[in-house]
């Protein structure tokens, strides 16, 4: 786009449409083709083809996350885990080792825990919050950093700017999980990060019927990155593409509505006399609210939250509500419930999910769109 100074809201919805529109079409049509015409490309990843990220749907969509993420580049992939892996495996190798925060997504702290170590990559969990002992945790091999904006499922926001001075002052690689922010409440490459990660399967998607990943930086570190995401193969179908570039331009008013009736579920549960404790950075009495007014531009839509009561009554609880859907993803348009010891972080061991602060009873909460009258006029009945 010309104006680079316009604000997000206008380049969710124009940045990256090809210029002229292809025969005229509103809507970006879908290049369901694996290969194009040879048409005198000079290096391999210049060869057009569906797994080198590269057709017109790639495109176009790398150029929109690019400006909306205020980043020089991305690139799409065929999962949040996929991003995250392809990433991990840019920076590491055998012999090196990363510091990661010490509660983030299942699937992220399985795959640190259970996988790297395979690879010979050796890691050490630290708490983002508190930046007193990181140098601890600091060896000479240490290549990475990687934290999560808002971390899965306790909605703790780390010292963000810490992370980033601490990681140019050891020379280690930034790497940030901004699922639960989206683009939209943080901006990591601006702030510093040298990699932004999303599972765009979540709000930038936001319509739960696609699974698909984002990873954000400058020009190099995204060279770096898709050299390793073409061999891995993880690249994003086009018909994926086209569903992702559609749920992205309604990102701002998703999100907009769904943090605001977030805070209002938060405040509800934090008065109710049968929850004993809400995890929502929005709430003066959370221990990251802090954090979350210094660094972020909103408090997000994930809630969690624990009964008065045991796995039975959370159980009873969840499947007593009419609205919230009890599935594992989160960031769609309707509100999604689930106990995430039963699903997204159900890889981990008990140990492990005791040491991250994950009790058995904690529900996870995904706020949508809905009215947030009806949605707290639901929580009450099933609670009562
Ligand atoms: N990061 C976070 C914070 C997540 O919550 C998830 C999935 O729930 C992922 C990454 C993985 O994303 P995907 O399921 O798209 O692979």
């Amino acid at each position: 786009m010309t104006n680079k100074n316009i604000s997000v809201d206008t380049k969710l919805i124009h940045a990256g449409e090809p210029n002229p529109r292809i025969k005229g079409a509103v809507s970006m049509p879908i290049f369901q083709s694996s290969n194009f015409e040879y048409g005198g490309e000079t290096s391999y990843d210049s060869i057009r083809y569906i797994r080198l990220n590269n057709t017109p749907n790639h495109i176009a969509l790398h150029q929109k996350l690019a400006e909306v993420a205020g980043a020089d580049a991305a690139l799409v992939t065929s999962s949040g885990m996929s991003a995250i892996t392809t990433a991990l495996l840019a920076y590491l190798k055998s012999g090196d080792h990363i510091m990661a925060h010490h509660t983030l997504y299942g699937g992220t702290a399985d795959y640190i825990v259970h996988d790297l170590p395979k690879y010979g990559i050796d890691f050490d969990f630290f708490d983002a919050m508190n930046p007193a002992n990181w140098e601890s945790k600091l060896k000479p091999n240490t290549k990475v950093i990687y934290v999560e904006t808002i971390t899965n499922p306790l909605m703790d926001v780390p010292k963000l700017d810490a992370v980033v001075q601490f990681a140019k002052k050891h020379n280690l690689v930034s790497l940030i999980d901004n699922t639960f922010a989206s683009p939209l409440l943080y901006s990591p490459i601006k702030h510093g990060f040298d990699i932004s990660l999303h599972s765009a399967t979540k709000y930038l998607n936001g319509h739960s019927d696609i699974v698909a990943g984002v990873v954000i930086g400058s020009q190099e570190h995204i060279t770096q990155v898709n050299s390793k995401l073409i061999h891995l193969g993880g690249s994003l179908d086009p018909n994926a593409c086209f569903l992702l570039h559609r749920g992205i331009k309604t990102l701002s008013l998703r999100m907009e509505r769904q943090c605001e009736n977030a805070m209002k579920i938060a405040r509800f549960l934090e008065d109710h006399p049968k929850i004993l404790r809400v995890n929502y950075p929005g709430l003066e009495s959370n221990r990251s609210h802090e954090n979350a007014k210094k660094y972020l531009c909103g408090f997000g839509a994930m809630v969690s939250f624990e009964l008065d009561g045991d796995v039975a009554s959370a159980d009873a609880f969840i499947n007593r509500l009419e609205y919230a859907i009890n599935a594992a993803s989160l960031g769609g348009v309707e509100t999604l419930i689930t106990r995430p010891v039963q699903t997204s972080h159900s890889l981990m061991s008990t140990s492990e999910r005791k040491k991250a602060g994950i009790s058995d009873t904690l529900i996870r909460y995904s706020v949508g769109i809905e009215s947030a009258d009806d949605l707290i006029g639901d929580l009450k009945q099933a609670l009562e």
